[in-house]
């Protein structure tokens, strides 16, 4: 059975497109709309000197050191093609560790001292810039002392041109660091972790017999899912507006549920809204592949076709930007909490990454021939060895106060990390395990009766829909991140942990090949013992069931239900000694981002408390009393003794909720006590005053419930 190869395509699109792996082809005339407002390498080609051009290409293409050379020339042409487009505005669009992007405008135009302004945007601005610094989190990496730091230019992620009724920006992706030159931003390890598997990988390949491929690129794919709803019901709740999500709200009657939300037709105003983003995204040369509705009500996906890690990162960014932009246009609110409703399915990211070679092979595609397979049956233990060694680091990476909704309780996919390689891919694997495969022969690959691997399912109705990290037919997805993450530290931990594993089974190949063994031979011990080892992070069971729970504790899987429980693995030996080796993140880089990180969530649930409090106390507790007051006046005690045991309660919950929320009563010596404090003491506090508010909104009412109730906020289109 012919396998659709995704590769051959991307091979003919590589050379135009500056290693933008998978997006479409920006050249193409065809192409009106897509990349518009992309200084892309078509653009680039026109409006640079062929040399400059040449040279630029050679960075992008090789992930060579820039040539600072060249910036003085790049710098001109962009500005010149950003005012013909009416930018007069541009900005060092950066990373910082809170994950959300950032950007400072400066104008183009300088005052020349003869009260006239010209426009200056030269080398040393494209560069280099200095944001105030001080503003952003940096884990004590900067004492305010030296608060200075600066932003870089990235090449290899293309500058594009935002647009706003009033004017335009040029946007210019850039990495943030310190004096000192550590990495006070996500892209920069990324970019770090991509050099690193691209050694790693390059390695492998050689053993392998590649002579043709200069570098290997990590890609990605995001499918984004997403809530949208009316902006009435939105400025009607200060929880959304202040958190994100709902701190209140009873679950909707039955009935709703009957709905067939999923895949089916796509309401008129929310259909609008998406060609409408997904027109501005293809503008800015986000390639958005496909929409459709998800599980629950009010819930959409969006994804894109893959890019290479750090361009398909920095559009991820992008996306969650836009999104939330143009859903204002049409009256809606797109929400990216990963819980903004409780009781209704949450929202994710799902990860899809693999790798790739420059010249369009992919390394997670099983191919047609044993000698492919061979290859693939490699890189793949690598991946199965790399989870099951850093589970923890994996965890962490997407940790989060809004994760914990999803991934501690009882939602898809579980706390726990786990690998689904499919029926058909186990049985190599275990057969590999168990010795039972000799030489291939002519007619059969690996002794296994077949000629090639067997075809292994694409489709999503073939695959487990729990795992939180899946092989899909070529490539693997981490589908454990939350919605309103940044792509980049998971890919970064990824990226480095697969880049360790492929040294290790890569080093024991080489001595096997060096003593005379051919390929075939030496490999098969190799994935044996790896596959052995590490088995135990392979299951294709259902992830949600108490019993897989059991299982995993029972086969040592680390079950990291909380943030604080999930974070110190960040600052492992373990970790601190792989992202060390591959000059990753340095000790302090890494002690940084578990402080903030820590910060963050100590932050989000101190204002979670704060606006629970508040809400409850000066708008559902007096809409409590005046129906109370009401039953009395109308003589019906039973409903009036009701209301009144329910309002003693209430302000019994919400008094709790305010003390344990005091910054007095929280241990604050140490970052992971105070987390812990918040997960063990505050959330709970939070949680008996919900529960009492969702009770009340049943009885009281409705004219006097002030918020608006999920029944509206989730149905009303
Ligand atoms: P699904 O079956 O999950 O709907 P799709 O084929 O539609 O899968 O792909 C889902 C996402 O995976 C898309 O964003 C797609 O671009 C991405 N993807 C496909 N191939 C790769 C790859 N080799 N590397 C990274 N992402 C990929
Ligand atoms: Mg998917």
């Amino acid at each position: 059975m012919p396998r659709i190869r995704q590769q051959n395509v991307l091979a003919a699109q590589w050379s135009s497109n500056g290693g933008n792996l998978g997006a479409p082809d920006l050249t193409s005339p065809d192409n009106q709309v897509f990349g518009e407002n992309v200084f892309s390498p078509a653009i680039q080609r026109q409006r640079l000197s062929k040399d400059v051009y040449q040279r630029l290409s050679k960075t992008l293409a090789g992930g060579e050191a820039l040539d600072t050379s060249l910036a003085d020339s790049v710098a001109i042409a962009m500005k010149e093609w950003a005012m013909e487009k009416g930018a007069t505005h541009y900005s060092h669009v950066f990373q910082p560790l809170t994950g959300l992007t950032a950007e400072k405008h400066d104008s183009f135009y300088a005052p020349t001292g003869e009260g006239t302004a010209l426009a200056e945007f030269a080398g040393k601005e494209l560069i280099q810039a200095e944001p105030d610094a001080s503003s952003f989190p940096t884990g004590g990496i900067r004492a305010t002392f030296e608060a200075r730091g600066y932003t870089a230019w990235d090449p290899t992620s293309p500058a594009f041109i935002l647009e706003n009724p009033n004017g335009a920006l040029l946007c210019i992706p850039t990495a943030f660091v310190s004096w000192t030159g550590e990495a006070l931003d996500h892209k920069i390890p990324l970019l770090r972790s991509m050099d690193a598997l691209s050694k790693s990988a390059m390695r492998a390949l050689k053993l392998f017999g590649n002579r043709q491929a200069v570098r290997v690129f990590t890609t990605v794919g995001p499918e984004q899912e997403y809530f949208l709803i009316d902006e009435q019901y939105y400025f009607e709740r200060p929880d959304l507006v202040t958190t994100g999500r709902t701190l209140f709200g009873a679950k909707p009657p039955k009935g709703h549920e009957l709905d067939d939300h999923y895949f089916g037709s796509i309401p008129e105003r929310v259909l609008a809204y998406m060609l409408d983003t997904e027109k501005e995204l293809a503008r800015l040369g986000v390639p958005i592949k496909t929409r459709h509705n998800e599980v629950a009500p009010a819930q959409y996906e969006v994804a894109p076709i893959f890019e290479n890690s750090n361009v398909g990162a920095d559009h991820q960014q992008l996306t969650m930007q836009v999104m939330q932009n143009i859903a204002r246009r049409y009256g809606l609110v797109c929400l990216l909490h990963e819980k903004p409703f409780a009781g209704v399915n949450g929202s994710g990211k799902h990860n899809n990454w693999s790798m790739s070679t420059d010249d369009g092979e992919n390394l997670l595609e099983p191919g047609d021939t044993p000698h492919e397979n061979l290859q693939f049956l490699f890189f793949c233990a690598a991946v199965i060895q790399a989870v099951n060694s850093h589970q923890g680091l994996l965890r962490a990476s997407i940790a989060s106060a809004g994760q914990d909704h999803r991934l501690g309780a009882n939602e898809a996919p579980p706390a726990i990390i786990s690998i689904f390689l499919g029926a058909e891919l186990e049985r190599v694997f275990g057969a590999i395990e168990r010795g039972e495969v000799g030489e291939s022969t002519p007619g059969s690959f690996l002794g296994l009766g077949t000629p090639v691997l067997p075809p292994l399912p694409m489709h999503g109705g073939d695959r487990n829909r729990t795992s939180p990290f899946a092989f899909t037919g070529n490539k693997f997805e981490f589908r454990a991140l939350g919605s309103s993450m940044s792509l980049s530290l998971p890919n970064t931990v990824l990226n480095t942990i697969v880049a360790e594993a492929i040294d290790y089974l890569a080093e024991e190949l080489e001595d096997a090949l060096d003593s005379g063994a051919e390929l075939e031979a030496a490999l098969r011990p190799i994935l044996q013992r790896s596959y052995a080892a590490n088995r135990g992070i392979v299951f294709g069971g259902d992830n949600y069931a108490e019993e897989w729970h059991a299982e995993a504790e029972r086969r040592g899987l680390l079950n990291l239900r909380a943030t604080p429980d999930a974070l110190p693995y960040l600052i492992s030996d373990q970790t601190e000694e792989v992202f060390s080796n591959y000059g990753v993140l340095s000790r302090r880089e890494l002690e940084s981002r578990y402080e903030v990180f820590l910060e963050q969530y100590v932050t989000k649930l101190n204002i979670e408390a704060e606006v629970a409090a508040s809400i409850a106390r000066t708008m559902l507790l007096p809409a409590a009393a005046r129906h109370l007051a009401m039953m009395l006046n109308a003589q019906l005690p039973e409903l009036a003794t009701e209301v009144e045991s329910l309002i003693a309660t209430f302000v019994e919950a919400i008094t709790a909720l305010e003390w344990a929320n005091l910054a007095e009563n929280q241990p604050d010596d140490e970052a992971l006590r105070h987390a812990e404090y918040m997960r063990d003491t505050v959330i709970g506090a939070m949680e008996s005053v919900r529960a009492v508010a969702d009770q009340l909104e049943k009885v009281v009412a409705d004219d006097l419930w002030p918020l608006p109730k999920y029944s509206e906020i989730l149905f009303i289109k």
